[in-house]
């Protein structure tokens, strides 16, 4: 596209819509004769509009080609278009500018693409979309530039100590900009303004930023000016102990909702369902405070694309099960990478179809909507584009079923924000006690997996009794640090008959992690610390010294494998149930033998108040569960889960197989998502074969004047025989391939 076409583009948006028609049994597009008009068709036509809110809000499928800086060169964008309208995807995202502008822009240092000669990619790529009835978000790159607008504004970019800009790593010819600059301020509200001009686009996202990970310390001279106010230099550790890193993280907190709202509010300028959308994600691991940002969020779009390493499968589920802690059933989105994202990544070749697979099925498991990705504009490898289809396919074919109301979990899990956040980083000086930040949640969620327990997070800034009061019991895997508020949140849920389950150091320290004498909860746990941490330390044990149900199944041994780290505690006079063994040495043979073969010194405290019981445990358990995949600890932390929650889950799934299961109230009726991980790549390569599961007996109680006609496995594609007596409803499923869905209408 020339100058003058690109002008008569925008003359256009302000005279009427050209007449585009889709032609509804055949789905072919009819096109009026290019005058320059083609980029604006969409704007007649409203797809997904939807009475209950915003399109975002009742997408299902969506979308993202993520083209290069070459790819002008030889992208095709109706082939594209084709593609994603055989996906049945609401909404693709398209690369419009930030770094590069993939359109003939006017704004000052946007660096045009290399390769973009007379063409207007963005706006073919649009148009594209609009012709098929798909929604274009505009995607951009917030976080680096060219060096021509560092010598012209030196001010937008971020700063080491010795004032040096701070280069890109593997691509050093761009710079990395600061967030507290105009740059996010004022250069990139004129592009968003830009492109608002031009092209009928219904949001934009930007990439990488503000991201859930740590907290960059930046020496620009803004940031410098901001430490002075907040009283101090930047600091060298970006450690919660230290004060002024306290007031730099609220500061934080506070630009990424400013800035996170003006680009909302500029979205708005073209349209009122036009939005803005940052990148989030980071699964479990999190620092920056989430629910803060949820209050700015119309939609949330979780950045979690695959795993490396030893990750377990069920990563991606649990980053939808964080996402809907703070969203609660607003719009999240997850990027599904299908190229192989693990490390070493290969951007250009697919992930294995198993594992893309059961990662865009954990996606909308967990209640979030899955958005398909591929990089570069011309593929060489085109084996992810059937996996995509086939799954998208089925979505469609069934997608009032995924039409969330509210989850049936009645078990939750605080997501201790602020512990994940502050208690245990990398990096800082943490005592030798501390594990991963995530480690504990890890081990407590292995442990549900293997119960087959339906449960919820539950953001910790979101502890309130009006959302605790659906839940038979709360779990707590080491809240260390933790307000007064909501540990009084949380006593007053137990004496309102809620039943507790909680770890270690839970609520030993303030939010801030400033030491508490004792933990806050210790009226509620009935027991008290009684000195520092002791541990790191293997081969000590828990010794059974009185019959419980928390220790049912374990026949012939009178000892339990100990939890590497403990608080050592006392306990309001209750009967001992497990008892320490403190650590001895493990080698070599002849000196393996307890120097204190029996204390008095509680493992845990077990109680029962009114309907309430708690469950505390003093050692790390979840965390040891996990670090040593020992199985006598899970089962220990599931009798345990058991124990607090009771009797008669809302629904209960019996088998063989480890899998992970949702349950969830739906627009038609119910809808039970069973995920099989019984796999030899489960935590670790990817999956490539899947090992299907024999039959599963399910009890799904519904609401009691609900009468249940069909029941229906929607992967399988197969109605099922099943029982109603009352409010339950049973039924076998005869097996799980990768994932399944049955819906009960
Ligand atoms: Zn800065």
């Amino acid at each position: 596209m020339n100058r003058r076409s690109f002008l008569l583009t925008t003359a256009s948006l302000i005279s009427p819509p050209a007449d585009f028609l889709r032609n509804a049994a055949t789905g072919e597009i009819s096109r009026p004769a290019d005058d320059g008009r083609n980029l604006v068709e969409g704007l007649a036509q409203a797809p997904n509009v939807s009475s209950s809110g915003p399109w975002y809000a009742v997408m299902r499928r969506c979308g993202q080609i993520n083209y290069n800086d070459r790819d002008p060169l030889t992208i095709d964008a109706e082939a594209w278009g084709d593609y994603w309208a055989s996906l049945k995807v609401d909404a693709v995202l398209l690369n419009g500018g930030g770094i590069v502008a993939f359109y003939p822009t006017q704004v000052p240092h946007h660096h045009r693409s290399e390769f973009l000669g007379t063409r207007d990619l963005f706006g073919e790529m649009v148009a594209a979309m609009k012709r098929r009835r798909i929604r274009a978000v505009a995607r951009m790159d917030c976080n680096l530039a060219y060096e021509d607008a560092l010598k012209a504004h030196p001010e937008w970019f971020e700063r080491n100590q010795d004032g040096s800009p701070r280069p890109h790593g593997e691509s050093p010819w761009l710079f990395a900009t600061c967030m507290f600059s105009t740059y996010f301020s004022e250069q990139m509200p004129a592009i968003y303004r830009e492109i608002n001009q031009h092209y009928p686009i219904d949001g934009f996202f930007t990439n990488g930023w503000p991201s859930t990970g740590a907290l960059p310390v930046c020496y620009c001279k803004n940031c410098r000016r901001l430490f002075e106010k907040l009283g101090g230099v930047p600091p060298t550790e970006t450690d919660a102990s230290n004060p002024l890193y306290r007031k730099y993280y609220e500061a934080y907190m506070d630009r990424v909702q400013e800035i996170w709202h003006l680009w909302d509010n500029i979205a708005h300028e073209r349209n009122p369902q036009s939005v803005y959308v940052g990148n989030l994600g980071g699964g479990l691991d999190t620092v920056k405070d989430l629910k803060q940002i949820s209050q700015v969020a119309a939609w949330f779009n979780a950045d979690h694309q695959g795993r490396s390493g030893e990750t377990a499968i069920w990563d991606c589920a649990q980053q939808g099960r964080v996402a809907y802690s703070v969203m609660q059933g607003r719009t999240v989105t997850n990027v599904a990478g299908a190229y192989s994202n693990a490390q070493p990544t290969w951007r250009h070749v697919s992930k294995a179809p198993a594992e893309l697979t059961l990662w865009l099925a954990q996606s909308t498991a967990s209640g979030m909507v899955p958005w398909f990705h591929w990089l570069g504009g011309s593929p060489e490898d085109t084996r992810w584009r059937e996996v995509g289809r086939s799954f998208f396919d089925w979505l469609a074919a069934n997608e009032a079923h995924f039409r969330n109301r509210h989850s049936l979990a009645d078990v939750a899990v605080l997501y201790p924000q602020r512990t994940v956040a502050f208690y245990s980083r990398p990096n800082s000086r943490r005592p030798r006690h501390r594990g991963g930040p995530i480690d504990y949640l890890q081990g407590l969620y292995y442990a549900l997996l293997e119960g087959r327990f339906f449960f919820d997070f539950v953001h910790e800034g979101d502890l309130n009794p009006v959302t605790l009061r659906k839940y038979r019991a709360l779990l707590i895997p080491n809240a260390a640090y933790l307000g007064d508020t909501q540990c009084n949140v949380i006593r007053q849920y137990v004496k309102d008959g809620g039943s507790l389950l909680a770890t270690f150091e839970t609520s030993r320290y303030t939010e801030w992690g400033d030491s508490r004498r004792d933990f806050q909860l210790a009226d509620v746990f009935g027991a008290h610390a009684a000195g520092e941490v002791i541990g790191p330390k293997g081969n000590s044990y828990a010794r059974m010294e009185a019959q419980h149900p928390i220790l049912e199944g374990f026949k012939g041994t009178a000892l339990l494998p100990g939890a590497e780290n403990r608080v050592s505690i006392t306990a309001d006079s209750i009967p001992l149930v497990l008892s320490v063994v403190p650590a001895y040495p493990a080698f070599p043979p002849e000196m393996v033998y307890p120097r204190t073969p029996r204390t008095t010194e509680p493992a845990a405290v077990f109680r029962e108040i009114g309907n309430s019981r708690v469950a505390y445990f003093a050692g790390d358990v979840d965390r040891t569960c996990w670090r040593s995949g020992n199985s006598d600890l899970s089962q220990l932390l599931q009798n345990a889960i058991r124990w607090v929650s009771g009797p008669d889950s809302v629904v209960s799934v019996n088998g063989v197989g480890l899998i992970e299961a949702f349950a969830w109230e739906t627009e038609p009726g119910y809808a039970l998502h069973l995920l099989n991980y019984t796999n030899p790549n489960m935590t670790h390569g990817a999956i490539r074969n899947i090992y299907p599961l024999g039959p599963q007996q399910v009890r799904f109680r519904v609401n009691e004047r609900r009468s249940i006609k069909t029941v229906r496995a929607l992967r399988a594609a197969t109605n099922l025989k099943f029982q109603q007596q009352r409010e339950t409803v049973t039924f076998e499923l005869p097996g799980i391939a990768d994932y399944e869905v049955v819906a009960l209408v």
